[in-house]
Formats: structure tokens, sequence, C-alpha cells
């Protein structure tokens, strides 16, 4: 949980120059805000820090992914290629387009496998997402390769590595689209907020028009009489957002090379422990480090491990059996429990709809035997200790 682990006085600071004007709105008030912008110099500082040409403060990252799957036009009868271990917002957003999510399997990254793309695609399929998951890359060049062969969108879904890279190019700006979450659980936070980067301009517009009613936002006419292509909604980050956002930015390379010291020091121990093997990196450089996946030689021998390790006051997530994180698990997705009566975009579609666990069987072997510990950025000396003798200590019944 970094990010949030280090609000403080820069924050402070930030959050003051806008509570001091008293605008909390992004657009208008010119005059009152006295120059201040925080969501536009937090959009600008932050697509410099990315490598993008645009990015777009939006008010959560579940927003984000609704925003750019509207502006690359996925809607219904659309098919999308996502990952079967992912956070659940990625399968809703598609569905929130009015698009079915295609549960899709995972290599031993973790991450989307671009192998199992093709045959998942249909005459339906228009986009993928492949989701950085647990802060560290998938495939992305092949998925990218796969995607154009195939005339899909890519919308990469850095919600959980924000800061990584692949081969030196920041995650969130390979693909068509990206975005990012800043909930108060990601590797910067600004409470709850989210951000959509392009280095297309059509996009750019068609997502900046959407997340504000239509907006065209156009200076020279002020917000009453600017005009509209497209009918769109309020997602409209806000000044507060925009500033501690800021602040969080500024510390984000500290955070990823802390948790990698603190990763890396906690890897070394597991790695002495006999018949413990570690999640794939495509890019150990480009890892953000917020988590440490680690795997056993079977389902039992990693249960047993969670329980030694758990004796010993060291948590881990075995996802394959966490409710939010793991498609197969969805019963509400499963049941097309859908808030609207009619169980749209379920009901109707041309296409075949499959979240049996027969279709990744990667998944199941893979998060069948692994573990994940959470790396903080701050780490006391004595809990450093205490995890380092206590995988010793749970090697011994293994
Ligand atoms: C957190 C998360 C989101 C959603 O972000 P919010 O800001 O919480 O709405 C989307 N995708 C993934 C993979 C996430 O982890």
């Amino acid at each position: 949980m970094p990010g949030n682990e280090l609000i403080g006085k820069e924050e402070i600071r930030e959050v003051m120059d806008v509570l001091e004007t008293g605008v909390l709105m992004r657009y208008e008030f010119d005059e009152r805000r006295k120059g201040v912008y925080k969501v536009r110099e937090f959009e600008e500082a932050f697509a410099r820090y990315l490598g993008a040409r645009h990015a777009l403060g939006v008010t959560s990252g579940s927003a984000a992914l609704k925003v750019a799957l509207t502006a690359l036009d996925i809607g219904p009868g659309d098919e999308v290629l996502v990952p079967a271990f992912d956070f659940i917002a990625t399968y809703e957003a598609v569905l929130e387009a009015g698009a079915i999510p295609v549960m899709t399997d995972i290599d031993e990254s973790l991450n989307l496998d671009p192998a199992s793309m093709e045959n998942r695609i249909t005459e339906y399929t228009k986009a993928v997402i492949p989701v950085h998951m647990c802060g560290a890359p998938a495939e992305i060049d092949v998925i990218v390769s796969v995607a154009k062969k195939h005339n899909l969108a890519v919308l990469e879904d850095n919600a959980q590595a924000c800061g990584g890279s692949y081969r030196g190019t920041k995650l969130g700006t390979i693909g068509d689209m990206g975005i990012l979450s800043f909930d108060y659980y990601k590797t910067m936070t600004t409470g709850e907020g989210g951000m959509v980067v392009t280095n297309n301009k059509h996009l750019y517009d068609r997502a900046d028009w959407y997340h504000d009613h239509g907006h065209d936002h156009n200076p020279a006419v002020g917000r009453a009489l600017e005009g509209r292509t497209i009918l769109g909604f309020n997602y409209r980050m806000n000044e507060l957002q925009g500033a501690v956002g800021l602040a969080q930015l500024r510390k984000l390379d500290y955070i990823v090379s802390e948790q990698k010291k603190i990763k890396g020091v906690i890897k070394e121990a597991l790695g002495r422990v006999d018949g413990i093997g570690f999640r794939t990196l495509h890019d150990p450089e480009g890892d953000t480090a917020t988590f440490l996946g680690f795997n056993l030689p079977d389902a039992a021998a990693a249960k047993k491990f969670q329980g030694a390790l758990k004796d010993r006051g060291i948590d881990t997530i075995y996802y394959k059996e966490n409710a939010w994180h793991y498609a197969p698990n969805w019963e509400h997705l499963i049941g097309w429990a859908t808030a609207n009566s009619k169980q749209f975009p379920f009901a109707g579609h041309k296409g075949s709809i499959d979240y049996g666990v027969g279709s990744i069987p990667q998944a199941e072997e893979l998060l069948g035997r692994t573990l994940f510990m959470i790396i903080p950025v701050k780490m006391a000396d004595e809990r450093m200790e205490q995890i380092l003798s206590g995988i010793e200590k749970a090697s011994k019944g293994l």
C-alpha cells in the first residue's frame, strides 16, 4: 500500500493551494482560481513522466476504463479479451460499455497470455485489455502484435503497475490507450482517481469529450457556449485530487525503488527454500515490486506454506480462492446478475459466453500453487528480521 504510506506535507501544501482559491473544479472560474489548475498540471506532469502525448484525469481507474473503451468505440455486440486473473473492474467496465468480457488464460507471468488470445478471438472481438497485474508487465509487445494481426485495439489496464515499464517504455503507453488508477490501495493515490493516456489525438479528444458531457473544452468561448460532437457523462477529476496527484507523482520513483530493495531481500530468502520458484517477470527492470509472487510445486504445498507463514505473522494471498481477483469466483458475473433486470449486455449477445475454468487450464494450475506477498514502501528492520526468520522456520515444515 505504498502511496498511502507517504501522505505528508507535500500533499498538504498542494491541497492548500486549491483551498486558498476555493475553486475545486478543474474548469472555469479563471479569475478566482489565480492561475491554479492542479488537474491540468497533474495531467501534463503525468504525460511527461510516462512519455505519452496525452493524459486525461478522471474520477477513478474504473471510470478511466469505461472512458477509454468508449473512446475506442467499443459497444454493444462487441467482445473484449480480458485475463482470468484480474480485478473485477476491468470486466465491469467492458459490461458498462455494453460489450462482453471474454475470459482469457494467463501465462507464467500471471498476466494475459498472448498465445491464448488467438483461440478466444471471434467475429465479434474488437479489443484486448492486457492487465499488468500485481506490479509487473504482461508480454505487451507480443500482445500488441497479435492484436495488430487481428485488427484489435489494445487498452492497457495499468492500474496495478504505475511507474512500471517494458523494455524501457512506460506501461500504459504501449497500446492504443492505457489507464491508471489512483485509488487508495494503488502505488500512488489521490484517494480515488484515474488517468486515461494515449498518443492518439483523436482518441484523446473522444475521451475528453465523453468524460465531460461532450464539452469540447474551448477556452475561447467559455463553458456555457462550448460545442459538442458526442453525448457523454461526468467523470471529471476535481482539483483536490489533482493536487494530491502532483505530490504523489513526485514520490513515485522513490516508492518503486524502495519497494525493489525490500522485495529483493525477501526474494533472496525465499530463493533459498527448496521447491520455491518465482512468478516469471517478462522484464524484471520494469517491475514495480508492489508484490512478490512465488510458487510451490503444488496446491497442497502452497497452502501448507501459507499456513506456516501465517503462524509466524506473515500474510500471503492465495489468489485462486480470492473473491475479487479471479473471474471463475465471480458468481454474479457467471449468473449474469446485472444491475439492470434485462441482463444487458449478456442476454441477446450473439457469441457464446464462457466463464468456466475449463477454458483457462494455465490459470488454474499456476494460481493454484502461487502465493503473493504485498511489498510496502516502508519496513522497520525488526519487521524484516521477523519475515526472514519466519520464512526460514516455515520452510522446515515443507
Ligand atoms: C484498482 C483497479 C482498477 C480500478 O481502479 P479504481 O480506481 O479502483 O476504480 C481497474 N483495474 C485493475 C486491475 C485494478 O487493480
